[in-house]
């Protein structure tokens, strides 16, 4: 057999997975910029799920969607939005079809890992003021120690007012941290495992250290309340009806000499969140489906409360929009598809043990459909169709979305879940698609621009396919 012929047969026959820039065209290189310039501006005014929320409304408005509420009628084109809570937004287009033909649905979540506050969190100890905290999500504690911190939430007070607060975001604003030991008094702590080394307990946040002029005990603490009463006038009693986060201080920042990579605290799963409802907002033609786009919150602590997937805040909202066509809500489900659009690992080079590299997403080959996450045997997973798969592949493929399968790790090594499970538990077909991360769940997150712009493509390409 000739070389060249086995190369044709090759080609025909064997599947390559591809670096996206061995096959980008230039102009697609230039709005991959712009694409990611207009994301990190949403990671940087989006350090929770409530001010998240608050940029996708802006991004709405500006968009020309209205605020829904039931009894509303709507046609073909409307863009309308809910928000539950202050805490999730659901966006919607209405499509050329009633929606018993079904809605084409992308869900990420805009709640991220942090450091939450105690309800009693302040007091003093060694001259300083410190902050007792309670861990969100899974993080990883010893990333969190040693580095600057910024405090975002709001306080809700009995009089009915509630207060917006943001404190290390600005320039001139100060920032926080969680002391680490020395190395030279680390002898017995470098012994313990990773996992004990560090406790929820000792990630107690340092937040001032002068005493109060002319006051008896508690005077360190009383400096930092006055502080706190000045800005933002409350009393230690508030602390008890508000939500308030230690998030990592900083931007959004380019990563590496040719800048093709994000750093970014947050970005699980703001980037698919953004590059979700992006896709949905830039639509110009009325799609034949209705589109929607939800963004919940609390996906990291298992979807629970009235603000995460499982919430029927969801089909409630889906229900009204049905009524509104005269529609049954399960004949909408039944019909419809959703993207569950998160973040998968991508391959580290730093720890090529956890990942079957094969079956592992990689940087720069695209957005990262996953068929099944769980762990143990695919314990716990969503599980896509074969079919569901196969028509996405067309949509995708036909759009110029570079897009590529992988598993989270190695069969044996650990896993994870998504929304993907709740959504398909409402009788919606359902798959995972998002992009790959590195470090996921660390304070400074790290995603390719290549990876993040072919996500959009690829929502895109979902919302405007006229059948799948
Ligand atoms: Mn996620
Ligand atoms: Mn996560």
């Amino acid at each position: 057999m000739s070389k060249e012929k086995t190369e044709k047969l090759s080609d025909k026959l064997l599947y390559k997975r591809k670096n996206g820039y061995e096959t980008l065209a230039a102009a697609d290189l230039v709005k991959v910029d712009d694409f990611c310039e207009g994301y990190k501006k949403f990671l940087n005014v989006g350090k929770t799920e409530r001010e998240a929320v608050s940029a996708a409304e802006l991004m709405a408005k500006a968009a020309g969607y209205k605020p829904f509420k039931r009894g509303d009628s709507v046609k073909p084109g409307d863009g309308v939005y809910l928000i539950n809570h202050g805490k999730a937004i659901a966006v919607a287009r209405i499509g050329k079809n009633t929606l018993d033909s079904g809605a084409y649905i992308t869900a990420a979540h805009v709640d991220a890992p942090r450091i939450d506050l105690k309800p009693y969190p302040l007091y003093e100890d060694g001259d300083m003021a410190l902050m007792k905290t309670h861990y969100y999500g899974g993080i990883r504690k010893y990333q969190w120690v040693a580095l600057p911190l910024e405090l975002h939430g709001v306080i809700a007070k009995a009089d009915g007012t509630v207060e917006n607060v943001s404190i290390g975001s600005e320039p001139e604003d100060p920032v926080f941290a969680v002391t680490d030991l020395l190395p030279h008094l680390a002898k017995d702590q470098n012994t313990k495992p990773l996992g004990t080394a560090f406790t929820g307990e000792s990630l107690n946040v340092l937040v001032g250290s002068t005493p109060y002029a002319d006051e008896e005990g508690d005077k360190y603490k009383l400096t930092a309340m006055s502080i706190l009463n000045e800005r933002y006038a409350m009393t230690e009693a508030d602390f008890l009806s508000s939500e308030l986060s230690f998030v990592p201080a900083g931007e959004a920042r380019d990563v590496g000499l040719d800048r093709s990579l994000i750093g970014a605290y947050g970005q699980d799963d703001r980037v698919c969140a953004y590059s979700a409802l992006v896709a949905m907002l830039d639509q110009t033609e009325i799609p034949e489906h209705t589109s929607v786009c939800i963004l919940v919150d609390k996906e990291e602590i298992g979807s629970e409360g009235i603000s995460g997937m499982q919430s029927e805040w969801f089909d409630t909202f889906m229900d009204d929009l049905c009524q509104a066509q005269s529609v049954k809500l399960r004949a909408c489900y039944e019909n419809s598809v959703c993207l569950s659009a998160d973040v998968s690992n991508a391959y580290d080079p730093n720890f090529p043990e956890v990942s079957d590299k094969r079956n592992n997403s990689q940087i720069n080959q695209g957005a990262v459909v996953v068929k099944y996450t769980g762990s143990g045997g695919k314990g716990g997973a969503n599980d896509a169709s074969a079919e569901l798969i196969a028509a996405l592949r067309k949509v995708f493929d036909d759009a110029g979305a570079l897009w590529q399968m992988g598993e989270l790790g190695k069969v044996d090594q650990g896993g994870g879940g998504t929304v993907a499970k709740f959504m398909a538990k409402r009788n919606i077909l359902t798959v995972d698609v998002g992009v790959p991360v590195l470090s996921m769940h660390a304070p400074f997150e790290i995603t390719s621009k290549l990876d993040v712009f072919m996500m959009y493509k690829a929502m895109k390409a979902f919302y405007e396919a006229e059948s799948l």
